[in-house]
């Protein structure tokens, strides 16, 4: 063996790895995964059906321009398809983002805490990240954010709403806030949870992209279509923004599988967003549980709720593990708890009681 290793690129130094959530104890009594925000319904047997179909000829590569979907989308959204793209996933596409308008010397900016693969990618591609805190509510501080920018900015995200606080952004802030960006700096508006918002004053951020040639909009089929584990989400998006996305594109990244299973479940939307409602049902019930507790809870528009711990955090996320459901501590700060079936969620709720009376 030679004495030295590959070089390798110094900003990958430091990089923090992406933790996936927990998953569930395998053989505990019961064991629920609260972790990753995923939906807890089982697929629709239509869009099994599609899967099962699709795998029959899995010996060849996808169709790389994702026809079918595309066609979908771009009828779905009212947009060309020359302003889609789709990709690995949300987070792949937002990686392709970054990968197309910064670099080392280049700055990102996003709220904090947020979703945590901004960070990594961010670092990944030699830009600086530029985090700015959450309001005391747990809120994105887009005035904050807005004087934050240099003439280095290239790209900001806004994730709305905002993992893991699940609070979001309205109508009004935010058109103001982009109204301070200048109009060669990209506005990424990362909309995972879109399908949970309930609150009207929150804006389809498609609203946003059809005004100003700068914004662009990331939805995923990973969370309220049910199809984490497909890989497959996409970018609405003007010229050029989203030939650079072609452009960056892991070659055949979205699997036959994914494509057809995303086609079942725009076709399916109606049952598939009939379970969003029972989510979001849930959600509503959780909230007013644990505030009837005694619980401080920002007002949430996703699947999860957040409750901020502080030192307490990783004892909680022990008791919850003990009591049979993972939830997805950050030590110091708090945890995020996906909302999941009915029954995982009283356990939950039990633990918070239990806790409470020890604070
Ligand atoms: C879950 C999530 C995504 C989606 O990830 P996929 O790669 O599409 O599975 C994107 N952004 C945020 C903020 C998320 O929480």
């Amino acid at each position: 063996m030679s004495e030295t290793s590959p070089k390798l690129r110094a900003e990958l130094e430091g990089i923090p790895t992406y933790k996936p959530g927990k998953p569930a104890a395998a053989g505990g009594p019961v064991a629920y995964k609260l972790s990753s925000n995923e939906n807890p319904y089982p697929p629709l047997p239509g869009v099994l059906e599609s899967v099962t179909g699709a795998a029959a000829s899995f010996n060849r590569y996808p169709d790389m321009a994702c026809t079918g979907l595309m066609n979908e989308l771009s009828d779905r959204f009212g947009v060309p398809l020359t302003h889609l793209a789709t990709g690995t996933g949300s987070v792949g596409v937002a990686q392709q983002l970054i990968q197309s308008t910064a670099g080392p010397g280049d700055e990102v900016i996003y709220a904090w805490r947020s979703f945590e693969a901004y960070p990594i990618i961010t670092q990944i591609s030699g830009a600086t990240s530029v985090q700015v805190p959450l309001t005391s509510g747990e809120v994105h501080d887009l005035d904050a954010m807005a004087a934050a920018i240099t003439d280095r900015t290239r790209l900001i995200f806004v994730c709305n709403p905002n993992n893991p606080t699940g609070t979001a952004v309205r109508r009004a802030e935010l058109e103001r806030f982009l109204d301070r960006v200048p109009s060669d700096v990209l506005v990424v508006l990362d909309e995972a949870y879109r399908e949970f918002v309930r609150d009207v004053e929150v804006p389809d951020g498609v609203e946003f992209y059809r005004e100003r040639s700068n914004v662009c909009v990331l939805r995923t089929f990973s969370k309220a279509y049910g199809l984490a584990g497909l890989r497959v989400g996409f970018a609405i998006a003007h010229e050029p923004v989203a030939a650079a996305l072609r452009k960056t594109a892991v070659p055949f990244g979205v699997s036959q599988l994914a494509q057809e299973a995303a086609v079942a479940s725009l076709r399916a939307e109606d049952e598939l967003l009939g379970r969003v409602g029972s989510l979001v049902c849930e959600r509503n019930r959780v909230v007013e549980s644990l505030r009837g507790q005694g619980w401080t809870v920002p007002d949430t528009q996703a699947n999860f709720v957040w409750l901020r711990l502080g030192e307490r955090t990783v004892d909680f996320a022990a008791a919850c593990e003990g009591a049979g459901v993972v939830v997805r501590p950050f030590p110091g700060e708090g945890v995020r708890v996906t909302i999941g079936e009915d029954e995982a969620n009283d356990i939950f709720l039990k633990v918070t009681a239990e806790f409470r009376k020890d604070l």
